[in-house]
């Protein structure tokens, strides 16, 4: 079992560099006591960077979470086990996606508070991102306004939190569909929460900014049609 630094308050989002003890060394990968590295999923790519023993250096060139257990995929060589490992995440492409996938938030509730269209896919990039929406077609004037909305709350400086409810309790006091919570396992029990004070409260794994005036402004924003009733918003954010 690997201890997941990021999860349980918006803090531990902002870690960039940590020490672990090597728990497991396998083929390819090693495991770790505790990471900071995000492991691929929920649409956001994997974090990279190194693990540096002893005046050896090896490259994360990948994190994926199998179980209870955080496996990074290691270029060069691997530390043996019981290794105390000082890891360094590669920053720049992790707030990236911190960023985008706040911002994604954000798209998705204007998009559900305006047009009752749910999202149902992401995928995010440091550099662009895209997320389907459905039932709903966009036209060019609807693109602007989901703009102008995006653009206005990002300057509103709001809190964003990260923590940990019951799900009975989050059912009674926010709206199923816009969470998401009809789609959720009924054996999930316990949810993590991102919550955009006063504006969106949604489960979520994935990193995130701690204010909204981290998230730049909307810089391209497109449309594609996916099939019947189903279109695709990509967007890039200023720098
Ligand atoms: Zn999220």
């Amino acid at each position: 079992m690997t201890k997941i630094l990021f999860m349980g308050n918006v803090e531990g989002n902002y870690i960039k560099e940590f020490d672990a003890v090597v728990t497991k060394n396998k083929k390819d990968y090693v495991c770790l006591d505790q990471t900071a590295f995000y492991p691929l999923g929920g649409g956001q790519p994997s974090d990279t960077g190194v693990l540096k023993w002893d005046g050896k250096e090896s490259i994360v060139k990948e994190v994926i979470k199998k179980g209870d257990s955080v496996k990074h995929i290691i270029e060069g060589e691997k530390p043996p086990v019981g290794t105390k490992v000082h890891a360094v995440l590669d920053w720049e492409p992790r707030y990236g996606h911190m960023k985008m996938h706040t911002a994604q938030h954000i798209i998705s509730s204007i998009i559900f508070d305006n047009y009752g269209a749910r999202t149902v896919g992401n995928q995010i990039h440091a550099d662009y991102s895209r997320v389907d929406f459905h039932p709903v077609n966009f036209n060019d004037k609807d693109l602007e306004l989901i703009e102008s909305k995006f653009n206005e709350l990002v300057t509103k400086n709001l809190p964003v939190k990260i923590y940990e409810e019951d799900r009975e309790n989050i059912e009674k006091r926010i709206d199923q569909q816009r969470a998401h919570l009809d789609l959720l396992p009924s054996f999930v029990k316990r949810l993590r929460i991102i919550e955009i004070e006063g504006f969106d409260v949604c489960p979520c794994a994935g990193t995130h900014v701690r204010n909204t005036s981290e998230i730049p402004k909307i810089d391209k924003i497109k449309r594609e049609a996916k099939g019947k009733d189903k279109t695709r918003i990509i967007y890039t954010l200023s720098n």
